[in-house]
């Protein structure tokens, strides 16, 4: 779907611990640069490329990958984007960088997160660690908070830990557009706070989460894209005002 010229949200099919749902990353151009902010899971590969063309962008021309984070159904399409395109560049947030390179254990593979999967049937499981064990892939650069990159008219990182600890939302000053990952969802038509389950360590937690949000009222906001939610744009920053003061987080469960 086009939000605005050169920035198009794409809209991949994903099922996940067999949940059918839907996942939006989003594609920016310039002449130089085409990039991709989070890459969906491996069986997405034929979608992004089918609809990168529709959007007038070909799969060839794509140069770079930014991750939000470093959860799986973010980062683990990336491996077969490089397999076709090796000239792909990733770049991550410097603390979940480590994450994504497979050095430290995915946060997300905790004692909780088993339980949860538990009473799945084998072979689902086992496609589900599997796909965590061989995502692993090298984070060529990595972003820090309040950085802009030099790319399609200027790209503000901001770093909002809580989901991931190195959990980033995007800012394409053109636009206005917000790519704000899991910083936030949408529920029923409305935007709302971060996940209530967060890969927490150090101490950052849900809670943080939402303090993160924070951030994002110095930024004048037009479009919002969540990766779970999909486009929000009826007053953004209205709307984060009040989902900071409510500070309710949001399930997947309901
Ligand atoms: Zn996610």
């Amino acid at each position: 779907m086009k939000i605005a010229d050169n920035l198009e949200m794409l809209e991949l099919p994903m099922k996940v611990m067999r949940m059918d749902r839907i996942v939006y990353p989003t594609l920016m151009w310039d002449d130089d640069n085409v990039i991709l902010v989070d890459a969906g899971i491996p069986s997405n590969l034929e979608m992004i490329q089918k609809q990168m063309e529709a959007a007038g962008v070909p799969f060839k021309r794509l140069t770079k990958i930014i991750a939000t984070q470093q959860d799986i159904d973010h980062v683990a399409g990336i491996k077969g984007i490089l397999d076709e395109n090796p000239e792909v560049r990733v770049l991550a947030h410097e603390v979940d960088k480590p994450y994504i390179q497979g050095e430290k254990k995915v946060k997300r593979l905790n004692s909780k997160f088993m339980d949860r999967i538990k009473d799945l049937p084998e072979e689902v499981r086992l496609e589900i660690v599997d796909m965590f064990e061989n995502s692993s892939i090298k984070v060529n650069s990595t972003l820090s908070d309040g950085e802009v990159l030099p790319f399609c008219g200027g790209i503000t990182v901001i770093h909002t830990p809580g989901h991931t600890p190195g959990h980033i939302c995007l800012y394409h000053q053109k636009s206005k557009t917000l790519i704000a990952g899991d910083a936030m969802n949408i529920l029923h038509g409305e935007l709302v706070g971060p996940n209530e389950d967060p890969m927490s360590e150090d101490g950052v937690n849900a809670n943080d989460a939402i303090n993160s949000l924070e951030k994002l009222m110095n930024y004048d906001i037009v479009n919002i894209i969540t990766y779970h939610g999909g486009l929000f744009n009826d007053n953004p920053n209205e709307r984060i005002k009040e989902v900071i003061r409510d500070r309710k987080l949001y399930s997947y469960m309901k």
